[in-house]
């Protein structure tokens, strides 16, 4: 009962939100390309079920239909949907707060008329994402973002519930962007509603079908491309609705960068390595919140830690939570593990390389693949050995080896599965963020980019919360009014989230810059 009624949601926007917009954060990767990078960038789903028995045609020349008829999709193998079921009622198990969604819209249908083509990860998460916007009233036509990312047999799953859905693993570029057109060129159809994971879809329905942007009341925007793409699109006058940029909620950032890297970061290293990591010497470079979450673990786990750091305040939290503060060439020679997890470029150079020690293992958490300068290790001196799947030895001539992994891509999205809990998170933002989009009165929302409001972050925590059988403390009259808060929220100033470090970088006198 501490939990806000459904219909609250819809009403948050009547109460007067201030809702912040954002400025663009800095594309870090390319949009002029001919296939999204989006949807090649490797990502590991969760378990996927192979039937030994599927062949090699293509799913475009195969004719299937569920057991009810429908042929209204294209997937790997329908056989596969039962298999499918069972993925999607595990991941249900994990996402507390869209099962809660769904039996609050057993009375109400916030989307009811809503017709929403989405381009996402098919995933079981996804499909749960998918049944609760269809327990809420809406009609879904669905293709996948990324070219490896769709497990098959859920996509099966989908299509035997009667979702229409253009996916499967291994797609070709053309089969891509062919898949995102059957979602949206369909007679009698029009989409009134796009969720969005890269940006491929908007820009699909932009530059081929633009009149359809007439019936589209807004897009919600998954990614950090995507959101760019929005912003971009917006500077310069040519968004023609509203977009939620649900990347950026604070909810999302919290568990994506720090609580599914403290979980990913030792999976990844352990199905690569089959490492022990008690007594190992680590070295994280960086210390925000990807940083935080692998120091955390690799302490909890009898790891000696060591961190790198550029910022004085980052610098100061690891040294109070009890981390060793070093250059990264001090301990180069000595540690088990690297870890980069900056952002930045060039933070693991080839003379650290060089001066590694035998089997010291080297991998990324951070920005795409630029965090370790890859390149220098391929020089005709160094020998290369793929010894499993994501994971080289680079040799020396002395025969020592450096353990490279995933090619310093980001380690856990390349090696490791991510949490459902983590995406649960993500797919209740969306969810909602469609809601408001879909309900919100004629200009409430301009031609922009808009973050959630805060409360609904908050409300998606408190659906959250369930799992954990928590109780929340409510604020009393006289508490409220001393805090100069609602008793329901929003809790704090759409500012918290910063961290100091950026409150103040922005701030100080410039002597001190
Ligand atoms: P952040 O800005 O909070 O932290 C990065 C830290 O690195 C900062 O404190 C910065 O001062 C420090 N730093 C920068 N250059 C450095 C250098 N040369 N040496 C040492 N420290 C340096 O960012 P974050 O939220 O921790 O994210 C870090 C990166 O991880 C980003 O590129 C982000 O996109 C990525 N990310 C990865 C995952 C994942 O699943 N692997 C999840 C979320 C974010």
């Amino acid at each position: 009962h501490q939990l806000y009624k459904l219909k609250h949601i819809i009403q948050f926007a009547d109460q007067k939100q201030e809702f912040n917009k954002r400025p663009s954060k800095i594309g870090r990767r390319s949009l002029s390309r001919s296939i999204s990078q989006s949807s090649t960038d490797s990502y590991s789903s969760a378990a996927s079920y192979t039937d030994s028995s599927d062949d090699e045609t293509s799913p475009r020349d195969k004719q299937q239909k569920n057991s009810k008829g429908n042929g209204d999709f294209c997937i790997k193998n329908i056989k596969q949907a039962d298999f499918g079921r069972r993925e999607i009622e595990i991941a249900e198990q994990e996402m507390p707060a869209l099962m809660a969604l769904r039996k609050r819209a057993q009375g109400e249908k916030p989307l009811a008329g809503a017709k929403v083509v989405g381009c996402t990860h098919i995933t079981a998460q996804t499909a749960v994402l998918m049944e609760t916007l269809s327990a809420l009233g809406a009609q879904c036509r669905w293709a996948a973002c990324n070219i490896y990312s769709t497990q098959n047999e859920v996509a099966a799953a989908l299509a035997e519930g009667g979702f229409s859905v253009f996916a499967w693993k291994g797609e070709s570029e053309d089969d891509f962007w062919w898949c995102i057109d059957r979602c949206v060129n369909v007679e009698g159809w029009q989409p009134n509603m796009i969720l969005d994971d890269g940006g491929d879809l908007t820009h699909w329905i932009y530059k081929k079908y633009p009149n359809m942007f007439k019936k589209i009341k807004g897009i919600v925007e998954e990614s950090v491309t995507g959101v760019h793409r929005l912003y971009q699109l917006s500077k310069a006058g040519k968004l023609c609705v509203p977009a939620m940029n649900v990347n950026d909620s604070v909810t999302k950032q919290k568990f994506d960068n720090l609580y599914c890297c403290r979980e990913s970061i030792l999976d990844g290293l352990k199905r690569t390595t089959d490492v022990m990591f008690g007594g190992k010497q680590v070295v994280v470079c960086g210390y925000g919140e990807v940083g935080k979450g692998c120091c955390a673990a690799l302490k909890a786990m009898g790891s000696i830690v060591y961190v790198t750091e550029i910022d004085p305040i980052c610098a100061l939290q690891a040294c109070m939570d009890g981390f060793r503060l070093v250059k990264l060439s001090e301990v180069i020679r000595q540690v088990d593990i690297v870890i980069t997890c900056t952002g930045n470029k060039n933070v693991v150079v080839r003379d650290h390389l060089d001066r590694m020690k035998n089997s010291c293992i080297v991998c990324n958490m951070g920005h795409s693949n630029t965090e370790i300068d890859v390149a220098s290790l391929r020089t005709p001196e160094l020998t290369w050995e793929r010894v499993r799947s994501q994971v080289d030895h680079v040799i020396w001539p002395d025969g020592k080896r450096v353990v490279l992994l995933a090619e310093g891509r980001l380690l856990n999205l390349s090696c490791s599965t991510v949490p459902t809990f983590v995406l649960s998170i993500t797919a209740t933002t969306q969810a909602l963020a469609l809601i408001e989009l879909y309900n919100a009165p004629e200009g409430r929302y301009k031609q922009d980019v808009y973050l959630l409001p805060k409360k609904m972050d908050e409300y998606v925590a408190s659906l959250h919360l369930l799992t954990f059988d928590a109780h929340l403390t409510e604020l009393t009259d006289e508490q409220a009014k001393y805090l100069g808060l609602n008793k329901n929220g929003p809790f704090k100033p759409n500012y918290y989230r910063y961290s100091l470090k950026s409150a103040l970088r922005f701030s100080l006198p410039r002597f001190y810059c």
